[in-house]
Parts: structure tokens; C-alpha cells; sequence
């Protein structure tokens, strides 16, 4: 298979058509068989549940070239699982999550010519989603649904390294305590827009959001998990019932304990401990981690020792063993590592 000619390094994250997506439809009760398509339209009722109530929910994940030349995933079963998980919140018929795995081999196959080369720091991004389609007007889910796949090749997160970036303590609120910020809903994202849109005006990376109940504990920003390091050098990440499951943070909890022997734990954390904590870092399949060098309540900050020029000592081991596990360079635990036979 011939690579297209593409320049690789160079890409951004945007939107670039490929050749094949995937399309199932659910009517009458029953998902379809689902194909892939060269058809990147959609065609619908203008008044498609979609479109008026804002009932869709997606995923994101990403395929590469491995260091001996395989085209592989990262765990795309945990991404069929939370996509189920969103579906059922959103009172859509989930997807299955065999048939999930499945489009995602079906659909990064047809586009293995996307796929960039080992070492570009590019990789396939695969964008699976799925919304109503049918008729709605008074306030109800639809009967109708369609679930789509598509791919985009995207260029490396970090141009020239990875610099700590700027967050800000948002007013604004991310998702309600029995809310929706567990799913990976497009309705979260819609009304971050304005959030972050301020924040960037302002100078800010990124949003830090609080927990919107008592506003005293560390949640997450728009699209990536919170990791914290101590000073005695213990990973540390918020829980909570209204935080986006993260399967890069789940995974770094993981590599933290079993393959860097560290302490690692899950828990509530209160933003008046984050002063005292040594390293801070963002997670999310994009980037795998960011890292974070200073924090900004309302004028007062937080300049994390680690400092604005590189990722702190324990972040950086964290994300070199996780992309050597994800590039083959270091064996994987089992299951994670998901070939994509051509
Ligand atoms: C997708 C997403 C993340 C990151 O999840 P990954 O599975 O690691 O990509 C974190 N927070 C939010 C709100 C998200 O939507």
C-alpha cells in the first residue's frame, strides 16, 4: 500500500477528508449491517433530533505505525464501552461494542494510506459519533439514528517539544453534579465553546473547572483529565462522578504503578491542595499528557516547580513509557495494543 503524499510533521489538528467512513443506521428498532461509504454528506430532516435537541454523543481515538511497521490502536475497546455508557445516557441505542472495534479495523484498513510513519509524530485520528436523525419536535429521543466513523490524519500534538502551557480557574461550570460531564456528550462541548473562547482572549491555554456544587475541588478542564504529582512523588488525580473517564489517564494510573513502581491514587482533590503539589499535567488521547507549569485563580498563582520550560521529572517518565508502550517500544500490558491486520 502506497502512503499518500502527505507532509506529515506539518499537519495540524484539522480536518482533512479521506477516502472511506463508516456508516451503520438504526430503523425500525434495528441497527443495519453498516458499510463503508465514499459519501462524507449527510442528508437529513431539518428537524432530525440532532439538530434541534442536541442529541449526539462521540468518541476520539487514534491509529499509527508502530516502531516494526504495524498499523495499530489503543485500547478501542474501552472507547466502545464509554460510547455505550453515552448512548444510554443520552437515551439512544447504543452501538455494539464488537461491531464498534469492528469499524474501527473496517474503517482505518480503508484508509491505511492515511496512516502516517513511525517516527512523523502523526497519527490517524478516528472521530466515531453518532446522532439522531429522525423527525423531533416536542421534547423526546428520536426513532431514527445513524452511527458514523470517519479518520483524519492529524500532526504531531508538540511542534518543537512539549512547554508547560497557562491554565486559568474558570467561573463558568462544565457539567452539573448528576449531570453529563461522566459521557462524552457534544452538548458539554457546545457550552464550554464560550468558556474557553474567554479564556483564550485572556491570554489562558486552558480552562481548570471546578466542581460546580461547592466549588472546591479540582474536576477537569474542557476536554482532558487532571494529573497531579506530590513532592514525594505520588501521582494523584481527581475523582469524581461528573469528570469525563479518561482512558489516557486510567492507562497512566496503570503505568505509574506497575511500571514505575510509584503510588498512585484516584481521589477527590481540593484546590488549596494544589499549591503544594510538584508537577501537573493534562490527559487525553490528543496530547497524551500536556504539561501544565502555572495555574491562575483570579490573579493569584501557581508556578509549579517543574517550571515553564519542560514537563516535570515524573510527567515525562509517565508519557515516555506510555507512548513506548502505544509505538511498541515497550511491551504492552495485554489487551492494549490493538493491531489492525491490512
Ligand atoms: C475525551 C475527553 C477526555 C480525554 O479522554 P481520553 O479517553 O483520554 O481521550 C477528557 N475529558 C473530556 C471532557 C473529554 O471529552
Amino acid at each position: 500500500m502506497e502512503k499518500k503524499d502527505i507532509d506529515w510533521s506539518n499537519l495540524g489538528f484539522g480536518y482533512h477528508k479521506t477516502d472511506k467512513r463508516y456508516v451503520s443506521n438504526y430503523v425500525n428498532g434495528a441497527w443495519d449491517n453498516g458499510a463503508l461509504t465514499d459519501d462524507d454528506t449527510i442528508t437529513m430532516s431539518e428537524c432530525a433530533g440532532v439538530l434541534q435537541y442536541a442529541q449526539t454523543c462521540f468518541e476520539g481515538l487514534k491509529a499509527y505505525t508502530t516502531e516494526d511497521g504495524r498499523i495499530v490502536t489503543f485500547r478501542p475497546d474501552l472507547n466502545a464501552a464509554r460510547m455505550y455508557d453515552s448512548a444510554k445516557r443520552l437515551e439512544m441505542p447504543a452501538f455494539p461494542k464488537e461491531r464498534f472495534v469492528e469499524a474501527v479495523e473496517q474503517v482505518v484498513k480503508a484508509n491505511a494510506a492515511y496512516v502516517p510513519p513511525y517516527g512523523s509524530g502523526a497519527t490517524l485520528y478516528i472521530r466515531p459519533y453518532m446522532f439522531g436523525i429522525s423527525p423531533v419536535i416536542g421534547v423526546k429521543p428520536a426513532e431514527d439514528y445513524q452511527f458514523r466513523m470517519f479518520t483524519t490524519p492529524v500532526g504531531p500534538y508538540f511542534k518543537g517539544g512539549a512547554k508547560p502551557i497557562t491554565i486559568k480557574v474558570s467561573d463558568f461550570d462544565r457539567a452539573a453534579p448528576n449531570g453529563t460531564g461522566h459521557i462524552k456528550a457534544g452538548l458539554n462541548y457546545a457550552m464550554s465553546l464560550h468558556a474557553i473562547v474567554t479564556a483564550h482572549q485572556e491570554g489562558f491555554d486552558e480552562n481548570m473547572y471546578l466542581d460546580p456544587k461547592t466549588r472546591t475541588k479540582v474536576e477537569e478542564t474542557g476536554g482532558a483529565n487532571f494529573l497531579f504529582v506530590t513532592k514525594d512523588g505520588k501521582v494523584v488525580t481527581p475523582k469524581s462522578g461528573s469528570i469525563l473517564p479518561s482512558i489516557t489517564r486510567r492507562s497512566l494510573v496503570y503505568v505509574a504503578k506497575e511500571y514505575l513502581g510509584l503510588e498512585a491514587e484516584e481521589r477527590e482533590v481540593y484546590f488549596d491542595e494544589v499549591k503544594d503539589f510538584a508537577e501537573c499535567g493534562l490527559c487525553g488521547t490528543a496530547a497524551v499528557i500536556s504539561p501544565v507549569g502555572k495555574i491562575v485563580d483570579h490573579g493569584k498563582e501557581i508556578c509549579f516547580p517543574s517550571g515553564m520550560e519542560e514537563m516535570g521529572e515524573i510527567t515525562k517518565k509517565l508519557y515516555e513509557t506510555l507512548t513506548g508502550i502505544q509505538m511498541g517500544r515497550i511491551e504492552a500490558p495485554e489487551g492494549w495494543v490493538h493491531e489492525i491486520k491490512l
